[in-house]
């Protein structure tokens, strides 16, 4: 039986009863038709970097996207991969082979696809600068390939959220390796020294309320760097990384939050928003 601690980056969550791993999208595309129809509830899962779940065994059918793996080159510049490539193997390609814009998601762990949902980056941009064109599975089943309007993606959110990302178009721009390299490489020194890489975790827990007011400064002001319950622990280095210093359980995880919640209430009367998904 698969276990969600072995899936998820923060080291947390419970058994899951019922796990499917389709190989293509026309599998993805028929199984969940046939989930559908029979009623039953899923939930999709990618690279799991991004979710925090409780220890209950899941009761919805977890269908995993790790077996979506085509990647087809257009032409040198614009390339299409499926959902289930690591973001990571992107970064890496376009870097090897001298083209620039996917440099600002350097460290950014998990899927393409889960990527595109979020429009993940960070301050260097975000995937939405190279992302040309989504084909896209609606809740009503039916596969659309549609181009990247302005607009589309904003901070941490896009056009398509309620929609699955099968696919994802990215178009580079000409550079030399050593430049892309070089960028690369000041992500990652400054990830290192700001984010705590060494412990498990799901990234940043809540969404910035503004760029001026950042869920991390408004926790560090609340007085919580170094909050724990059981193994979770608000992290020292980054206030708005919950790390997993041992034997968390996603009930510490999920108990810490809404602590941290409430004490940011209080000290400032703002309701901070989940930037991960909870699975409880
Ligand atoms: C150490 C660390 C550092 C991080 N740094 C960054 C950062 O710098 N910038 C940033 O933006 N994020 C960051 N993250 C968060 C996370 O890596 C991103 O949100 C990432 O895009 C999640 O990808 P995933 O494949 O792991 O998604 P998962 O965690 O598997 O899924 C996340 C959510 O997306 C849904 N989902 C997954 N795939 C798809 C799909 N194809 N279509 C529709 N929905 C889908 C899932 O159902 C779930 O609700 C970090 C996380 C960690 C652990």
């Amino acid at each position: 039986m698969l276990d969600l601690r072995e899936r998820l980056t923060a080291k947390i969550g419970g058994p899951v009863a019922e796990a499917h791993e389709p190989a293509t999208v026309a599998e993805l595309v028929a199984l969940l038709d046939r989930l559908r129809s029979a009623g039953r509830a899923f939930k999709i899962l990618a690279g799991g970097s991004n979710i925090v779940a409780g220890d209950a065994p899941q009761q919805d059918a977890i269908v995993s996207l790790r077996g979506l793996r085509r990647f087809e080159m257009l032409s040198e510049f614009l390339w299409r991969a499926e959902a289930g490539v690591p973001l990571g193997e992107m970064v890496a390609r376009s870097a090897r082979r001298g083209l620039t814009g996917l440099e600002c998601c350097h460290g950014v762990p998990g899927s393409l696809g889960a990527a595109v949902r979020i429009n993940a980056g960070g301050k260097w941009g975000t995937i939405a600068g190279v992302l040309r064109e989504v084909t896209l599975l609606t809740p009503g089943g039916e596969v659309v390939r549609r181009s990247v309007a302005p607009g589309d993606c904003v901070y941490r959110k896009t056009a398509w959220w309620n929609d699955l990302v099968l696919e994802a178009t990215l178009e580079f721009a000409p550079s030399d390796s050593a430049t892309t390299k070089a960028k690369i490489d000041a992500v990652h020194e400054h990830k290192k020294t700001t984010q705590p890489l060494a412990f498990p975790s799901a990234g940043c827990i809540f969404r910035n309320p503004s760029a001026e007011r950042p869920a991390g400064r408004l926790i560090d002001q609340a007085g919580l760097k170094g909050t724990r319950v059981g193994g979770a622990l608000v992290s020292p280095l980054h206030a708005n990384y919950i790390v997993n210093v041992g034997g968390a359980t996603g009930g510490d995880f999920l108990a810490l939050m809404v602590l941290v919640q409430a004490r940011v209430r209080e000290f400032h009367g703002i309701e901070l928003e989940h930037e991960v998904e909870v699975w409880n």
